[in-house]
């Protein structure tokens, strides 16, 4: 049994709990990470690895930025290669109001950095990506300097590094309250005991909401599964195939091994915490395939799995300390975007929680939010 005590207790072991321990350690704090399975094996462990910074607010390519640089910089800080491969990012775009929302978004993404995205022509959007088809496309954005990084290698990263700075990471544990006076947390009950703490992470991806009710506090996140599949190999079709995105349909795919990853998401979908594989999505997908990359339909299956996309209202991560109990912070709601924002996200909070000013404006992912209605909608949601 632990009797312990902590300055912080973060729940969830994914690639956001093990940033956040690594960061808050690196700045002196004593920390227990409670993960009740193993480390990154859910969400963090399924998905797609990509690295982007086209999005619509400026506020997450802000954090984008962050992210990239902190990616650049992992292995001289932890020993660990990141495997960030820039094969760049394509958004493929086939109507009027995309293209005018994607046009409209260049200037901000230049003026906040991202010097090298672009616009493409529809001929140069089949040259870059061979792939793809269609004399329905008007045009795409084109990121080179984005990619595709390892989410085991970041998580592993960030674990090792914690553990080296005496953050315990506690596997097969499960959180199963959260201790407070109504004003303040003070303790996480666990199933191998209690922590005395005045302060908890929620990091626990698509079980957030749950974390939340045992504080009482309502965290809008619900769980969508999603599938990916992987083809057999391709030897055809270059490993540095940018990662491309038909937006009307969110059908995503990039290089991965010797063959192509690929997914997509469903109008339908429902919450639901299944992660099967749902070999339906496939028969689902494949009118969009033929139409937008029918090599691909031509190739078999190697491999599928299923993980849980954690989704807010708005798309976007609730972040920092909430109203109304003193000590429980939240860093869940990504939204299909957790790898990616993990690095800043953990940076970021860990300069908050030390009484620092965080160095990008997180006001916009505030929990408090979703009770004034101050949203900022993230559109391009994948
Ligand atoms: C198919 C798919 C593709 C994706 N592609 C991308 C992509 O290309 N780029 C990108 O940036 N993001 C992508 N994502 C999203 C990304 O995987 C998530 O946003 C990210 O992994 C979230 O990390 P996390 O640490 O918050 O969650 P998780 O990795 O799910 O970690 C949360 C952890 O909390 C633990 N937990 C829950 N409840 C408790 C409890 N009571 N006690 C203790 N532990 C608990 C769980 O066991 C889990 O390990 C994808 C997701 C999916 C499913």
């Amino acid at each position: 049994m632990i009797r312990d005590s902590a300055d912080a207790v973060v729940v969830g072991g994914g690639v956001v709990g093990c940033s956040i321990a690594y960061h808050l350690a690196r700045r002196g704090a004593k920390v227990v990470l409670v993960e009740r399975d193993t480390l990154g094996s859910q969400s963090t462990g399924r998905c797609a690895g990509g690295v982007r910074r086209q999005f619509s607010s400026a506020a997450n390519v802000v954090m984008q930025q962050l992210s990239v640089q902190l990616l650049a910089g992992l292995e001289a800080e932890t020993g660990v290669d990141p495997e960030f491969r820039h094969i760049g990012y394509l958004f493929v775009l086939t109507s009027d109001s995309q293209v005018a929302d994607f046009r409209g978004m260049l200037p901000m993404w230049h003026e906040t950095g991202v010097t090298d995205a672009r616009w493409l022509e529809p001929r140069e959007v089949r040259e870059l990506a061979p792939l793809v088809q269609g004399d329905d496309i008007l045009g795409g954005t084109f990121c080179p300097s984005d990619g595709i990084a390892s989410p085991h290698a970041v998580t592993l990263a960030y674990s090792g590094a914690a553990r080296k700075l005496g953050v315990r990471l506690l596997e097969g544990v499960e959180v199963e309250g959260i201790g407070h006076d109504g004003a303040r947390v003070h303790s996480v009950r666990t199933t191998a005991g209690e922590i005395s703490t005045s302060a908890v992470f929620n990091c626990a991806g698509a079980w957030a909401s749950r974390i939340g009710a045992m504080a009482g506090i309502d965290v809008p996140v619900e769980p969508y599964p999603r599938n990916i599949f992987v083809t057999d190999a391709m030897p055809e079709v270059s490993r540095r195939h940018p990662m491309t995105i038909d937006f009307a349909t969110s059908f995503y795919f990039h290089p991965e091994g010797d063959g192509l990853l690929f997914g997509m998401g469903m109008r339908d979908e429902k919450p639901s915490y299944s992660t099967d594989v749902d070999w339906g999505v496939l028969d689902a997908m494949a009118e969009v395939i033929d139409r937008r990359a029918p090599r691909l339909g031509t190739a078999g299956i190697q491999t599928a799995w299923a993980g849980l996309y954690e989704m807010t209202p708005d798309h976007q991560p609730i972040l920092g300390p909430v109203d109304g109990l003193a000590g429980f912070w939240c860093a869940c709601g990504f939204s299909g975007h957790g790898f990616q924002q993990a690095p800043a996200v953990g940076y970021l909070l860990a300069q908050w929680f030390s009484g620092e000013q965080p160095q990008i404006p997180l006001d916009i992912f505030a929990h408090r939010r979703f009770a004034t209605g101050k949203v900022e909608p993230e559109t391009n949601v994948v």
